[in-house]
């Protein structure tokens, strides 16, 4: 039986993702070879990877704007660093919102100076702080748009005359948004995308070259944009199922259609949440993810019984973080709406036995 799989991620794919993919493996398109046996220069594999750019910029909005599709390898946390190295020439400016913004400064940091424009650290990162000014010389401005660990999202861009950067790993594609507000944007795949192995930056272009310092190749955006991601061997299987994923989100509607069913889904979620006195959310009503819905028990005793009761349900993946605590209950594009209502008469059943 097919779990409802809450998980923060690695997370849920589409089922049908998951069949052609691992058909893929097995044997790509009647060609006598695996998709992970084929050569990354074969005509087969660059199509596979000009799609997969195609079908990114294409769903974002950003056809013939200037940018570039990227899949790069060593996850998000390998961009916290790539961006600096890109951007960073007088000082970086960071809206800190979490756990995954305190890592990007961190690495930031490594390379020149620093600005955190403002925290909400000071409320353990349960809402977006709106209200800072960003230094005149700032190079960029870094952003976390959805705060994976704290449920929160941020929910209109900033309007800023320097460069905007942000991490969308855990709500690229899902909503929609002016992406050409993007100097670079990017994403571990294994939240919305794919299987963990590859990372989708989409860069503007006109952004990079303006750093006086010396970018090692696998760090240097302008050096794989000249090698359309092939600069060394791509995940192939990683990339391959980001692709088949795009073109399942396009197939149904693309992110406006996505959208509307992921508010549909957080909608029912905060619902509950708000109405069965059992529960608490922790994320500021106005920031709450639409991705992510963090939320704690009230009464800590009952924890081991709501726990069983989710999975006698088939329910999984909803642990807390440690830093929240409680209950993390991940609504990533390809949960469908009948896990969340499964979730939900649970939490009904649980506040009706308490
Ligand atoms: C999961 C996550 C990361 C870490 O991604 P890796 O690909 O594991 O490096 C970074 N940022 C956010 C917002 C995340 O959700």
């Amino acid at each position: 039986m097919k779990k409802h799989n809450f998980s923060a991620g690695p997370c849920i794919l589409p089922g049908e993702v998951m069949q052609q993919a691992a058909q893929a493996v097995q044997e790509l398109d009647g060609s006598g070879l695996s998709l992970i046996e084929i050569s990354h220069r074969s005509a087969a594999f660059i199509e596979i990877m000009d799609k997969a750019c195609e079908l990114a910029l294409e769903l974002l909005g950003l056809n013939g704007k200037g940018y570039k599709a990227l899949f790069l390898h060593g996850g998000a946390s390998t961009q916290f660093l790539a961006t600096a190295y890109n951007l960073l020439e007088n000082m970086g400016a960071y809206l800190n919102t979490g756990t995954w913004s305190t890592k990007a400064i961190k690495e930031a940091k490594l390379l020149g100076k620093v600005v955190e424009v403002a925290s909400s650290a000071d409320a353990n990162f349960n809402y977006i702080p709106k209200e800072y000014s960003i230094p005149a010389d700032a190079d960029y401005l870094h952003i976390t748009t959805n705060n994976t660990i704290f449920g929160t999202q941020v929910k209109t861009l900033p309007e800023i005359d320097t460069v905007l950067v942000s991490d969308s790993s855990s709500d690229i594609f899902s909503r929609q948004l002016d992406f050409s507000k993007f100097g670079i944007l990017y994403a571990g795949a294994q939240k919305n995308m794919g299987p963990a192995g590859t990372t989708l930056v989409v860069v503007k272009e006109d952004v990079l070259g303006k750093v006086t310092r010396c970018i090692p190749s696998m760090l240097d955006y302008s050096l794989h944009c000249s090698k359309d991601s092939m600069f060394n061997t791509p995940p192939v299987f990683a990339v391959y199922s980001s692709m088949l994923t795009l073109d399942w989100l396009q197939k149904n509607g693309g992110i406006k259609a996505i959208e509307a069913k992921n508010n549909t889904k957080a909608e029912l979620m905060y619902g509950e949440i708000d109405r069965n006195p059992l529960f608490q959310g922790f994320a500021a009503v106005e920031d709450r993810s639409t991705m992510n819905a963090t939320f704690t028990l009230e009464k800590v005793e009952l924890k081991e019984r709501f726990d069983s009761m989710c999975e006698d349900a088939l329910i999984c993946g909803i642990n807390g973080h440690r830093s929240v605590g409680g209950y993390r209950a991940s609504m990533y594009n390809a949960l469908p709406l009948t896990s969340v209502q499964t979730l939900v008469d649970v939490m009904k059943e649980f506040e009706r036995t308490a």
